[in-house]
């Protein structure tokens, strides 16, 4: 059974507590509507990933994390954001992810 951290949104199957969090409130079992975190993605990877799941049907929130508000600006597009999806949707659109990430793999080597 999947379960998601209420406090970093992942969702894990077959554990109790996040590994990322630890100490915090242990893992509980969304609701259909809950927003979960589907992955961390890179800003280029998030604009081909929003149509797919449009086209899926699957609302999506998009929160755009800005390294260089940290002061970590080193010359480099380094936007990480974090995708949030319906838990009723989190299996559809891991696999549209992970489709994405095969189509991202091979047109990698053209694009370098
Ligand atoms: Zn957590």
């Amino acid at each position: 059974m999947k379960k998601y951290c209420p406090k970093c949104l992942n969702v894990y199957s077959n554990l109790d507590t996040c590994p990322e969090c630890r100490h915090e409130p242990p893992l509980s079992v969304p609701e259909d509507n809950e927003p979960v975190l589907l992955d961390k993605i890179d800003y280029l990877k998030a604009e081909m990933l929003k149509p797919l799941l449009k086209d899926h049907g699957i609302p999506a929130l998009f929160k755009g994390g800005h390294a260089d508000a940290f002061g970590m600006n080193i010359g480099m597009r380094l936007d990480v954001i974090s995708v949030l999806v319906p838990f009723s949707a989190y299996d559809e659109a891991k696999n549209i992810l992970s489709m994405l990430d095969g189509a991202f793999d091979e047109t990698s080597e053209e694009s370098f």
